[in-house]
């Protein structure tokens, strides 16, 4: 595969500086689809993540408190011109770091600036209420930044994710460690640098490449640290939930999924073909809210079966750089060897492997790639049901009846996502009132839009992102009582 490798060198980013781990240590950022180093990254130890909760802590209560509402909204509208200015750049080096497509970086990118639009757009519109008072008070509340915030995102979309936890911090008024994960963390230094050179103060966006496990676990545990906001897996935020509870820190969790896409006997197969093939390809299927279970009515399982795999097997998997290619690669080959881990598993409980579940050959043979995979006759209670393959997997069950549809979609430990396909609106609503999810697109291959919130039911977390009640989680809420009546109230009456 033709990919020009520019090694270069990538720092921390602390009070505003570009600095080395104080250790000297480094790490390789890999090519996931070539398996080469692409760059050396610094990899921050304990001392490291002192300094930058130190310099978040100092600049919470610097320039950036004081700073006019009006004019912290426009530092956040330039973040968004200045990743537009390089949306080229950034999505190339996102696709060589993280293994994903040149057109689904750039669609990324493209809403990585909406979303700092939508939270510049919120920094004039985050206020108090007034509060029905009796005579002689007059009761308000103040919106108060939360603090200094530990943001710990995951690989699989590294600069979305991070847009996700960072423009509503800085639109609230917070501070930020941000802490990429480690095979992705270019493009997260990159940000930090771009909200810098935007006008955050020095200190209000620090960047933390290094090991989940200590310095992640160090900053969950900190006590200068006032909230957590985690993307990842579910054991990580289980772990998380324990090391934050020494200080009683706010908490986002946004954990792992197992998303169904419930298609009714009366939906427009051919659309929901298209949707389900986007919504478990996509991202060589490395989503939190990936449609990995497709649950078919009876009815239409032959016409959906036939149509799915013929264009699953019709998707092109290959050079992520190449504007053709849909499918990627997978991040790294332990990812890799685990998603094969399960088409065996599958085999071995009896579901039948419709397509895929091996790697392409040739020039691909390098990277980490998987053809996408159709796995039938699945039953929910099987593993490859119940547990998230995090790779371009799906697993079909069919049902009878609308009842039997969501008593399956929901025997999950996850709620994350959903997706319905069907003509009868009455049945839309109802299905979407009646499934455990954070979220329920209907009749859509779309259903992350900037204002809608994000986050999960169950065991996908809590807290809710890309909306406006996002801010609720980055800020505190004073009551404020103030009696106005011309005579002291004299309680004790003595
Ligand atoms: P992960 O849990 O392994 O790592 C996520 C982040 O946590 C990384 O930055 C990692 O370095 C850090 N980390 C690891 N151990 C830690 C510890 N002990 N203490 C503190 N931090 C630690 O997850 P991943 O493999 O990077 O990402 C894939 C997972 O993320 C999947 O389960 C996916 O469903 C989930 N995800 C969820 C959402 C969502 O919005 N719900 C979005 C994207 C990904």
């Amino acid at each position: 595969m033709a990919t020009v490798l520019e090694t270069k060198t990538y720092d921390l980013l602390i009070n505003g500086e570009s600095v080395k781990a104080q250790s000297g240590a480094t790490m390789d950022a890999i090519n996931p689809a070539t398996n080469e180093k692409i760059a050396d990254v610094a990899s921050a130890g304990i001392h490291d993540a002192d300094l930058a909760v130190q310099a978040a802590r100092k600049a919470l209560d610097g320039k950036w408190k004081t700073m006019p509402p009006a004019r912290r909204a426009r530092v956040l509208f330039k973040i968004a011109a200045l990743i537009g200015e390089r949306i080229d750049d950034l999505a190339r080096i996102e696709v060589l770091n993280s293994g994903k497509t040149i057109a689904g970086a750039k669609a990324e990118i493209g809403q990585v600036i909406e979303d700092f639009e939508f939270y510049g757009g919120a920094v004039t519109k985050l206020t108090g209420d007034t509060i029905p008072a009796p005579p002689n008070f007059f009761n308000y509340t103040l919106k108060e930044p939360v603090g200094v915030c530990a943001q710990i995102v995951p690989w699989n979309y590294p600069l979305l994710m991070a847009s996700w936890k960072v423009a509503p911090a800085l639109a609230a008024g917070c501070t930020i460690v941000l802490k990429p994960a480690s095979p992705t963390p270019i493009t997260a230094v990159l940000l930090g640098q771009i909200c810098l050179e935007a006008g955050c103060p020095p200190g209000v966006v620090n960047v933390l490449p290094g090991p989940g496990a200590t310095i992640g676990a160090h900053l969950a545990a900190h006590p200068d640290v006032d909230k957590v906001a985690f993307t990842g897996e579910t054991s990580t935020g289980r772990t998380i939930m324990e090391l934050a509870a020494g200080t009683i820190k706010r908490l986002t969790l946004e954990l792992g999924g197992k998303s169904p896409n419930l298609v009714f006997e009366d939906a427009d197969v051919d659309a929901a073909v298209a949707g389900a093939l986007h919504a478990i390809y996509y991202n060589a299927g490395q989503s939190c809210d990936a449609r990995s279970r497709i649950l078919l009515h009876e009815r239409v399982y032959e016409d959906f079966m036939r149509k799915f795999v013929a264009k699953a097997q019709a998707l092109k998997v290959g050079d992520p750089l190449d504007p053709a290619t849909h499918v990627g690669a997978i991040i790294s080959k332990r990812q890799l060897e685990k998603i094969e881990g399960y088409v065996g598993i599958a085999a071995q409980e009896g579901a039948t492997i419709s397509c895929g579940g091996t790697r392409p050959d040739g020039a691909l043979a390098s990277g980490n790639f998987l053809k996408p995979t159709v796995i039938d006759k699945v039953q929910n209670s099987m593993r490859v049901a119940q547990e998230e393959i995090f790779g371009p997997v799906a697993v079909v069950t069919t049902f009878k009846d609308e009842a039997e549809a969501l008593a399956f979609a929901n025997d999950s430990i996850y709620g994350l996502a959903a997706s319905v396909w069907t003509r009868d609106a009455g049945r839309a609503q109802r299905v979407a009132s009646g499934l455990k999810s954070g979220g329920v697109a209907i009749n859509s291959p779309i259903s992350i839009i900037p204002g809608v919130p994000f986050g999960g039911y169950k065991q996908s977390g809590f807290g809710r992102e890309l909306a406006m009640q996002t801010l609720d989680l980055y800020t505190e809420t004073k009551g404020v009582v103030m009696y106005t009546g011309a005579k002291p109230i004299e309680l004790f009456k003595v």
